[in-house]
């Protein structure tokens, strides 16, 4: 692609509060940033009209190989996620590379709509074909001039459990897979669980590749995979290039364990992804009343100096029916699940579809890489919101895209036009007489 024009941003809020700032980008980089910027010549001038300036959304956990494909061969009757994984193996053998790739592909046209910028998604490795592997590794290829795609060898029926899998997971490395993925919670037993997260973190420790695996995705108390992945992370000394996605179970351990358990994941620099909209539908479905919530404790997390992510995981799949690609109403939700009210709690949830997915990801933050500072990549993304917690409120509308410099997409902002006798005639969910 050709190197867009200078692009100049006036009058955006910055998400730490500072308003009237404007923005040059030039050659891909931010190369300015504050109040009553000098004008450019032959720069395209954008009017924020003090809309909020956000880096872009990065979803930390996704399965791009199974979205959109919702009702294919059958839907989720039970709604489980054990159902959904039956459901996936009974689509597995019906998919196509095509219909694969072209799935995908209209999904990252709705992330880039939504302002994603990455996305790190598990590929399904148990196929002798590896189908999906082949097929995400073109649509990462493709994708690439507008969103970053990190792939993860997800050995979705079990390591150990599924035959070949080790051998599949270690062909798709070989293809260019970015990351070594598990499933811990679903082999056959404990035991077998972590030889898995054993082996898995040895292959990674051996190539020099992240970790990001399901771990202990149950409402099981004892489903404690994820403290054999702190040793073996601190073991091999693979700190802070290791992720535990879900670990839904730390919702149901009993206190006293997790109070030893989250000093030893902090001491391993061991990241953590929850995904609250799954989450939130899958887990509890044994439960009678009162019904658990699933999601694992990120406040108590957070404290502990653990940095956590929030992923959107499924979209129109067999585990979900719903979703747009929207990282805000993922962090919504995750807000709510954890009772993340506070105004420092809000803006937590606001980084955990940002900055801390950038950490998950390993992206480069600062000069050169991720954020809205001079010297960062001029990827951004400008949302109809005052604050990152209207944003959250509002599910902003996402006015502009951003990345490298160039508009990727344009949104009008979201007003209704009502008819009503005596009322105004413009109602916009952004102006509040408090405000
Ligand atoms: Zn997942």
């Amino acid at each position: 692609m050709n190197t867009p024009p200078p692009l100049l941003l006036r009058n955006a809020t910055l998400l730490d509060g500072r308003t009237g700032i404007d923005l040059l980008a030039q050659g891909g980089l931010i190369t300015a940033l504050g109040p009553a910027l000098p004008a450019v010549d032959g720069a395209e001038v954008v009017d924020a009209a003090g809309a909020l300036l956000s880096p872009p959304f990065i979803d930390a956990h996704f399965h791009l190989d199974a979205a959109l494909s919702h009702g294919l061969p059958r839907v989720n009757a039970s709604g489980t996620l054990l159902e959904g994984i039956r459901l996936w193996g009974e689509l597995k053998p019906l998919l196509t590379e095509e219909a694969l790739v072209e799935r995908a592909l209209t999904y990252c046209d709705w992330a880039v709509a939504r302002g994603i910028g990455a996305i790190r998604t598990h590929a399904d490795v148990c196929d002798e074909r590896l189908l999906a592997v082949r097929a995400l590794l073109q649509v990462r290829q493709q994708v690439a001039p507008y969103l970053d795609l990190q792939l993860v060898a997800f050995p979705q029926d079990g390591l150990l459990r599924s035959p070949g899998a080790m051998a599949n997971l270690q062909r798709a490395l070989d293809l260019g897979v970015d990351v070594v993925g598990g499933i811990p919670h679903f082999e056959r037993t404990q035991a077998e669980g972590a030889e898995s997260v054993r082996l898995l973190c040895e292959l990674a420790a051996a190539r020099g590749l992240p970790v990001d695996m399901h771990c202990d995705e149950s409402d099981d108390p004892m489903s404690r995979h994820i403290e054999t992945l702190a040793l073996h992370t601190q073991r091999l000394g693979l700190h802070g290039r290791v992720t535990a996605s879900h670990a839904t179970s730390m919702h149901s351990m009993d206190n006293y364990y997790v109070s030893k358990l989250l000093p030893l994941l902090a001491e391993a620099g061991l990241q953590v992804v929850a995904n609250p909209l799954i989450n939130i539908t899958l887990q509890g479905r044994h439960d009678s009343y009162p019904r658990r919530r699933g999601m694992t404790r990120v406040p108590e997390l957070l404290a502990a100096g653990v940095n956590v992510g929030f992923g959107h995981d499924c979209v129109m799949d067999p585990w979900y029916a719903l979703g747009s690609a929207d990282m805000l109403e993922v962090a919504a939700m995750g807000l709510h699940v954890a009772q993340m009210t506070s105004q420092a709690g809000t803006r937590q949830c606001f980084d955990a579809v940002t900055v801390n997915n950038a950490r998950v990801l390993g992206l480069p933050l600062g000069a050169g890489g991720y954020g809205v500072e001079v010297g960062c990549r001029a990827d951004f993304v400008l949302l109809q919101a005052a604050s990152p917690a209207e944003a959250l409120r509002l599910r902003a509308q996402r006015l502009l895209v951003v990345r490298g410099g160039r508009v990727l997409s344009r949104m009008p902002p979201a007003t209704a036009l009502l008819g009503l006798p005596g009322r105004p005639t413009f109602v916009d969910f952004t102006r509040h007489p408090a405000g």
